[in-house]
């Protein structure tokens, strides 16, 4: 039974299927016990929430978390759940009754793909780490329709295919439709005199929507409180209005019906790029506004109408500028609706609001046109302008009038359209600005935001991402997980520092053959997996590098299959290599992303062409696993053997992904890029693979434009072979002028700014020693065991607890409940 709860998993079971699901337990379907099965759990879920609701209001010291995300990647929830409860005995014993199996059962659950990588999945591993940590938190999101796209590969070419998640209904959410809120647009402001004398602004003949609000409650392991995942839903107010059908105006009669439905269909399929849709401004204005009512509703409920310690009860962190529309709303509510002065809201609002950066490349920060923002939120757009105009007098003072300062700082930028920078809006209000690894941070500090550090050095800090490692070990690998708790206890479900424990084992032989068949279990379940989906097979006693995450031109998974392409080069040359591998690609693509939908389809011309040779195949398998998602993730993770962070140095913020990886012993193979540096401070240069250019370096060649990736293509006869069988049609003889595109953005810069933009001819070289260096350690199996060890051991750093931690220490300064 879960601890504190008086819920008994198998009577519940029985009573949803027979009344909830109105079932028998003998013609029910799969499905209906699964939903059965996750009502029971739920049941205890909510006594968890009716707990931590106590706890909101007894206990006004405590400030609570609000963390504001146009994502959140939550995967499957089931069995986190039953883990985080530690009902796992209880639900196993109650399925064998049924002669039901926990891990099948669990499949039937959809992901809830509501991200699209790691900026979504970073949310819900902070939900996670929230939870088991003990403080009041709230993550706010829209409640997507469809989540990200599910991709299938069709002669080799992504193709998306709609996400459903919601067809079946979702047994995690609770509607909450009493506490709907509305939710604003278009109008106009209007300023009219108070009865003290003052000016003041209405926002009017605006078009409503309701959001309504669902709740999924997100628990901690071993713990009484759950953190809140608010979806809001839209809804009309009014499904027709007759006035303006009277006046004949017939589009207007029916528009915010139409809003309200086309606001949550789609979560926007890009990931590090921007778009400037008018629909996502609306989707951003829509959540942030419904978020800052909720959050202004809560702390009325504790601490009266008061709102001049809102600062002290409510903290905001925006996941990137994405919800930064919370900076004019909050301004709005606190000068029009509660009646305070310019300078009293300005102080409240600066202390509530943290910004955290996730990029530094130019094609993802976030410029909204004047005209779209000031059409759909006159108001708003009013008091951003307010906000600059104080804000360039400060700078104006503090720099001696320096024009470029001011022009580079100003929120708007001017030109032939004028635009509004939420990345300096964000700077601009924002109490604290972080980036989130320690290369990012100083990225930050010295280049995108310089002129802000200068001004503000004291808003600045770093977070280092973390991964929460309930998920990310406990429930992903049970076979390490396992070894692990016999071998040091089970402190490091909760502490992953614990892992350091480990190192005693290091020269303990029969130990690491227990280790080494943990990896073994995984990988056959990836074989297995790989053939029911693909039916190839692949040889689980071959080196599994492997390389999952968006395709984007940045990370780089271009250079990997270059490299593939010289290794089947080498072995058709008769130089065989020492250790067999396989190459597991996944990752989805922006569906208008024309260069990474063609890098897809390159590596599985390249698969196919590699899979189908005999002689090669002995050595060289090529995979991409189709709709990499959460739990693709956790199949696939703790199966490598060599984790692939190869992006160029000075584009990945973090990565996640990399951390995920070491902790469940796989060895980086990296550039010095995001927190791969953090990794390898961690583990030591004798137990990573490091190679290519670092980020000063490529910085200069960009700056000084010396970078001639012609003349390595002409020096280099590896390279040169490899993109002239891209570029002849080698890999697609039927369409010999496929990959075109790919050889000439490398040598010519088609379609970019500079030939290979991102740097991959400069580290082939390099990349591929690296690659040696993998092989002839994989020859010492106990050495590389060790190492592998040596890599889970020194990982503790990168548990979101971590990152968590921090965040409340150097920003959020609330406290545990306990
Ligand atoms: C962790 C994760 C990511 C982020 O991976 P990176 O390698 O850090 O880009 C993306 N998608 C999913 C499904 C993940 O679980």
């Amino acid at each position: 039974m879960a601890k504190n709860s008086k819920i008994d998993i198998t009577n519940q079971f029985t009573y949803h299927l027979n009344h909830t699901l109105a079932e028998n337990k003998d013609f029910s379907t799969t499905l209906q016990k699964f939903f059965a099965l996750s009502y029971s759990i739920r049941d205890i879920v909510a006594e968890k929430w009716l707990r931590t609701e106590e706890i909101i209001h007894q206990r006004k010291d405590l400030r609570i978390v609000n963390y504001l995300s146009m994502e959140f990647l939550i995967g499957r929830l089931l069995y986190n759940n039953i883990l985080n409860l530690q009902v796992e005995d209880e639900v196993k014993a109650l399925l064998k009754k049924f002669d039901l199996d926990l891990d099948k059962i669990a499949l039937l659950e959809e992901d809830a793909a509501l991200g699209n990588g790691g900026l979504g999945r970073l949310a819900a591993c902070f939900l996670d780490s929230l939870a088991t940590l003990g403080y009041l938190s709230y993550g706010y999101t829209i409640r997507y329709q469809y989540g990200l796209f599910k991709q299938t590969i069709e002669n080799g070419f992504q193709k998306e295919m709609p996400d459903d998640w919601l067809k079946n209904g979702y047994p995690w959410e609770f509607p909450k439709p009493e506490e709907a809120v509305t939710v604003k647009f278009f109008g106009r402001s209007e300023p009219y005199t108070d009865e003290k004398g003052n000016i003041r602004f209405k926002w009017v003949d605006t078009y409503d929507i309701l959001a309504v609000p669902y709740d999924i409650y997100i628990t901690g392991y071993n713990s009484d409180i759950v953190s809140v995942l608010r979806l809001w839903h839209p809804k009309a107010i009014n499904e027709f209005n007759f006035a303006e059908f009277e006046k004949g105006n017939y589009e207007k009669a029916v528009y915010e019906k139409n809003l309200a439905e086309t606001l949550c269909k789609v979560l926007y399929p890009n990931d590090a790029f921007y778009q400037g849709r008018e629909l996502r401004l609306k989707q951003e204005h829509f959540f942030v506004s419904a978020a800052l009512q909720d959050i202004i509703r809560r702390h009325k409920r504790r601490f009266g109408n008061d709102l001049s310690n809102l600062h002290e009860s409510e903290v905001i962190q925006l996941n990137d500028t994405h919800p930064a529309l919370a900076i004019p709303e909050l301004m709005r509510i606190l000068l029009d609706e509660e009646g305070y002065g310019w300078d009293d809201a300005w102080n409240i609002v600066k202390n509530t609001i943290a910004y955290t950066n996730h990029t530094v490349m130019p094609e993802a920060l976030e410029k909204w046109e004047a005209p779209l923002l000031q059409n759909l939120l006159p108001r708003h757009y009013q008091i951003i302008e307010e906000i600059n105009a104080r804000f360039l007098k400060e700078v104006g003072e503090k720099f001696n009038n320096n024009l470029k300062k001011i022009i580079d700082m100003s929120i708007f930028e001017e030109g032939n359209i004028k635009k509004v920078r939420m990345a300096n809006l964000s700077s601009v209000v924002s109490f604290s600005i972080n980036g989130v690894s320690e290369l990012h941070t100083e990225i930050l500090k010295k280049s995108v935001l310089k002129d802000f550090y200068e001004m503000y050095p004291e808003k600045f800090n770093n977070k280092t991402n973390g991964v929460t490692q309930r998920r990310w070990l406990l429930e992903c690998n049970p076979p390490l997980a396992k070894l692990i708790t016999e071998s040091i206890g089970n402190g490091w479900i909760t502490n992953l520092y614990e892992l350091r424990k480990l190192e005693t084992f290091l020269n303990d032989s029969e130990f690491l053959k227990k280790l080494a068949e943990a990896k073994r279990w995984n990988k056959e379940r990836l074989a297995n997996y790989i053939r029911e989906k693909l039916d190839i097979s692949v040889d689980p006693s071959t080196l599994f590098d492997i390389q999952v995450k968006r395709i984007h031109e940045y990370k780089r998974q271009l250079l990997n299959v270059l490299h593939i392409i010289h290794l089947y080069n080498e072995i058709l040359d008769g130089k065989k290599p020492e250790v067999p591998r396989t190459f597991i690609f996944a990752g989805k693509s922006a569906p208008g992303y024309r260069m990474a939908k063609l890098i897809i389809k390159l590596i599985n011309s390249v698969a196919e062409v590699v899979n189908r040779n005999p002689i090669v195949n002995k050595h060289l398998k090529v995979v991409f696993i189709p709709n990499y998602n959460v739990s693709a993730a956790q199949i696939i993770i703790p199966a490598a053997n060599i984790s692939e962070q190869i992006s160029t140095a000075g584009t990945e913020a973090s990565g996640t992904g990399n951390m995920k990886f070491m902790i469940n012993g796989a060895l980086t193979l990296g550039t010095l890029d995001g927190a791969n540096i953090e990794i390898l401070e961690e583990v030591g240069e004798e137990n990573i693979f490091i190679f290519g250019l670092k980020a000063e370096e490529i910085e200069e060649a960009r700056r000084k434009g010396i970078y001639n990736p012609f003349g390595i293509y002409l020096e280099n006869e590896k390279i040169r072979k490899v993109l002239d069988m891209i570029r002849g049609g080698y890999f697609t003889p039927n369409e010999p002028e496929l990959f075109v595109d790919i050889y000439e953005s490398l040598l010519y810069g088609k379609h970019a700014p500079m030939p290979d933009q991102y740097f991959l001819l400069a580290d082939f070289e390099s990349y591929e020693k690296a690659h040696k260096d993998v092989e002839k350690l994989y020859l010492n199996q106990e050495e590389w065991n060790k190492k592998s060890l040596l890599n889970i051991a020194r990982s503790g750093k990168f548990s979101s607890d971590r990152t968590i931690e921090e965040y409340v220490r150097d920003i959020w300064k609330t406290k545990k409940v306990d």
